[in-house]
């Protein structure tokens, strides 16, 4: 299916590399670990989450002296699923529809695909019956707003905006206003995400937040934050630093087809105490997928 196919580069990438290193070898000795150390670095797991599955497999390795190589599929397969599933923040539900709106603000920095994940999403959502409404308060960059407005055409769900440089606080607002009048499900709220100056960013973003609510006091229900998952190191910095600036809930991490390090999306998952909700694994409409743990480890481990 679409997610096997858009991991099939990191999945294969992944195997490639663990059959170079253990060529030659029948148990999982030292070297063995060293290799499977440097092979789960090189697929972006992150040096945290590497060192915490390497102990793992070491502890079992030291119960069992002659763990044959050709076990290490499944072991490692094992406790990389064990470590998503401990984690307890990576369970999470689609939208709360007693919220009405149920508003999702959507931050990151530019490039990394959000955009196009506001358009998969409001694609989404309409396909659920859900009426949308978007947003276009990255008022900083012409194209932002010109590409959210093809989206919107592209998907057929209303988007409300202002000219260029207009305060992104003031189209938010009339988002959420417009939202409420015509009844809608969801409101999705593009921001500018430019981490050069974290004050301004706190500031903008805790602007927009106060103005919605105004409009609606419990919003935004949902702070998603996009990463680009084929920037490795750069996704696990920009998620530091937004969940310094703002209180994100979710994540999403794009751009999984196009890499062959999806371990990002392990080490993401296991170092955040916040939910990994969607991922993007094409640049079409159907390209986004809720993200599941189980899901994920089956088909890296295709
Ligand atoms: P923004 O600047 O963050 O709004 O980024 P855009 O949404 O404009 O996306 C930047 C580029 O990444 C575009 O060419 C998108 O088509 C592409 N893109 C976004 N998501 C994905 C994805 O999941 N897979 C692939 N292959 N490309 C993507």
């Amino acid at each position: 299916d679409t997610l096997d196919k858009g991991l099939e580069k990191s999945s294969q990438g992944f195997f490639d590399k663990i059959s170079r290193a253990v060529v030659g070898k029948n148990t999982v000795d030292d070297e063995v670990l060293d290799d499977l150390e440097d092979v789960l670095i090189a697929s972006d797991v992150g040096a945290e989450t590497t060192i915490k599955i390497i102990k793992r497999i070491e502890e079992r390795v030291a119960k069992d002296k002659y763990v044959n190589v050709s076990e290490l599929d499944r072991i490692l397969r094992e406790e990389i699923s064990g470590l998503l599933l401990e984690n307890p923040h990576l369970h999470t539900d689609n939208i709360d529809t007693s919220k009405k709106p149920y508003v999702i603000m959507v931050v990151g920095v530019n490039g990394v695909g959000k955009t196009t994940t506001i358009g998969k999403l409001a694609n989404q959502f309409k396909s659920q019956g859900l009426k949308v409404v978007l947003g276009a308060a990255d008022t900083f960059r012409a194209a932002a707003v010109d590409q959210l407005v093809i989206w919107s055409e592209r998907v057929g769900v209303p988007i409300v905006k202002q000219g260029m440089g207009s305060d992104p606080a003031s189209v938010a607002f009339d988002t959420v206003q417009s939202a409420v009048a015509q009844n809608a499900d969801v409101v999705i709220i593009d921001t500018a995400g430019r981490l050069h100056n974290k004050v301004n960013l706190m500031n903008e973003l805790t602007k927009i937040k106060r103005v919605m609510q105004k409009v609606i006091p419990d919003a935004p229900h949902e702070v998603l934050l996009v990463l680009d998952g084929s920037t490795g190191q750069n996704a696990f910095e920009q998620a530091k630093q937004f969940t310094a600036a703002t209180e994100v809930s979710a994540l999403a991490v794009t751009k999984l087809d196009g890499t062959a390090k999806g371990g990002v999306v392990i080490g993401i998952s296991d170092q955040f105490q916040v939910p990994v909700k969607y991922i993007g694994v094409g640049e079409k409409m159907e390209d986004l997928q809720i993200f599941n743990g189980m899901e994920f480890v089956d088909s890296f481990f295709k």
